[in-house]
């Protein structure tokens, strides 16, 4: 597979894929039922699978008994942080080790021409992207996903909240699975686009701004403010009526998710199989290419569109953003001159 005939690569190196970013087929113009089968799929694999794979592991062979959650304790807490950091070592970890330090696919469906561990930047802690990023994740971002996920084991466990049982309700709970994704983007794009307004900006998302470059490492580096929020998403299930596998499902989705935005690259390798998967990213690398675009997802709730901030990585795309940053900048002349 060469990546040159899926997209193109500049004089700088940066690779950028071919056609334009759409969001889901549900919300195109005209509505093709064709469209939405074909893409359910893509929709379903790998990554959806994937987390609901994550979630039975977990469910089955990692969380607590009811009656061990009953209770807050340190005991179970720990354990769970302890199992969280070592799947978070082991799966962004070898992504990172493969793609950035082995470079086992070199520049193919790269983004941006350059590797961050080749420069230094004083932005960083020990001037590392690498080594800041790795830090963040699992002083501030990995304990306070565990710290959601204890929450609401316990709001469950105690009976805090309701329960809804597979047994009883199992098309609502899969249909509330298949929301999932939705419920993510949603959430996602409300707190991200609350943080990219000053001074919120500056004191808490600038921390996971400051890799222009994302890595598999740069997913979770972020303030302790944006960690907690971030994850939060899963409290959506102690409001709406849900069961602790959905939450797990929907916190999975977002803890180890957060890779999808910040690969780096288009399409991962898988060994020397030859096949690629693809990894999602393009969205949210443009967000960190260009700022003030893409706060949402992949388009499955179309919100940037709505909110005029998408861009769909064509020059088109590039055009509306300009303009869009034209009439900011005119708006606050005014102001500053009123
Ligand atoms: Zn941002
Ligand atoms: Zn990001």
């Amino acid at each position: 597979m060469n990546d040159l005939d899926y997209g193109k690569r500049n004089k700088r190196g940066d690779w950028s894929p071919n056609g334009k970013l759409e969001v889901a087929p549900m919300w195109r113009k005209p509505f093709s039922l064709k469209a939405v089968l074909k893409w359910i799929p893509d929709f379903l694999f790998p990554w959806s699978t994937f987390h609901l794979a994550t979630t039975l592991l977990y469910w089955f062979f990692v969380i607590p008994d009811v009656d061990t959650m009953k209770t807050l304790s340190w005991d179970w807490g720990l354990y769970l942080l302890a199992v969280n950091m070592a799947c978070v070592f082991v799966f962004y970890g070898a992504f990172e080790y493969l793609l950035y330090r082995k470079r086992t696919q070199a520049n193919d469906f790269k983004y941006n021409g350059k590797f961050p561990n080749d420069s230094k930047s004083d932005v960083f802690w020990f001037n590392d992207q690498h080594i800041d990023n790795f830090l963040r994740t699992f002083i501030f971002s990995v304990p306070l996903w565990t710290l959601v996920e204890v929450l609401f084991l316990y709001a469950f466990a105690a009976g805090m909240v309701p329960w809804v049982s597979w047994t009883d309700n199992p098309y609502y709970l899969a249909g509330l699975m298949l929301l999932a994704p939705a419920i993510h983007e949603a959430h996602f794009f409300c707190i991200h686009w609350v943080m990219h307004q000053e001074p919120v900006y500056k004191w808490v998302h600038k921390i996971h701004h400051n890799s222009i470059n994302p890595t598999p490492w740069s997913s979770l580096s972020m303030h302790p403010v944006e960690g907690f929020l971030y994850h939060a998403v899963a409290f959506w299930h102690l409001i709406i009526p849900s069961n602790p596998v959905v939450a797990i499902y929907q916190l999975h989705m977002a803890g180890f998710g957060a890779i999808n935005g910040h690969f780096g690259f288009e399409r991962i390798k898988l060994g020397k199989s030859g096949k690629y998967i693809p990894s999602e990213a393009y969205p949210h690398y443009l967000h960190h290419k260009y700022f003030d675009v893409n706060y949402g997802g992949e388009g499955l709730v179309p919100l940037d569109q709505w909110a005029g901030t998408w861009h769909d990585g064509t020059k088109e795309g590039d055009a509306l953003m300009a303009a869009r940053f034209k009439k900011k900048k005119e708006k606050m002349a005014a102001k500053a001159g009123s």
